[in-house]
């Protein structure tokens, strides 16, 4: 099943934590890295008190099922010392998945599509530069949705930048 996986970082050398975690992805049982966008700075969704995230998106082949796949995650941001404080706080990882095939999910524990797919710039700006004829189940078609989502102060970090 091909998966689209939303990273952020704020903490503890955003880029670093972002760009380890791609390996650490890329090395998930039954699992095959395809793609990673650019780096992405944005600023943060939640409180304002925090520093700017980095962002990007992973395409990854798997045969692990959606809540294996969460559960890896949710490992993963462990690893990287992730500790729970405040609501949209900040955070050394954040693993999401954004789509799982075209399949919709609605368990109290994991929604997919992603809720906040369709109107976050940090999501929707690196997925579309791996994913660009994507057609997301409920939402509609990245371009469409890329027309009215304003940048949002997100800026591509250039690989000299990083
Ligand atoms: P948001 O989900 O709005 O981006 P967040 O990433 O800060 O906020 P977390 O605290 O990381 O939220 O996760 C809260 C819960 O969201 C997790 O425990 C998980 O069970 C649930 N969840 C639901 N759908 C998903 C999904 N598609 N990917 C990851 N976690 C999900
Ligand atoms: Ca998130
Ligand atoms: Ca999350």
């Amino acid at each position: 099943m091909k998966v689209y996986i939303g990273l952020g970082s704020n903490l503890a050398n955003p880029e670093t934590q972002v760009l380890s975690a791609q390996q650490d992805l890329a090395k998930l049982p039954l699992t095959q890295d395809i793609a990673m966008s650019s780096l992405y700075k944005s600023p943060p969704m939640g409180p304002k008190d925090q520093p700017d995230y980095i962002n990007a998106v992973v395409a990854l082949e798997t045969s692990l099922s959606p809540n294996d796949l969460l559960s890896q995650l949710q490992g993963i941001e462990q690893q990287h010392g992730r500790v729970r404080q405040r609501h949209w706080g900040e955070r050394t990882l954040d693993l999401d998945i954004l789509l799982y095939g075209d399949e919709q999910i609605n368990e109290p524990h994991l929604h997919v599509p992603h809720k906040g797919i369709a109107e976050r710039a940090f999501v929707l700006y690196p997925l579309a530069e791996i994913a660009p004829n994507l057609l997301i189940p409920k939402f509609g078609h990245i371009t469409e949705l890329l027309a009215s989502c304003p940048k949002d102060g997100l800026e591509r970090l250039e690989k000299n930048e990083i």
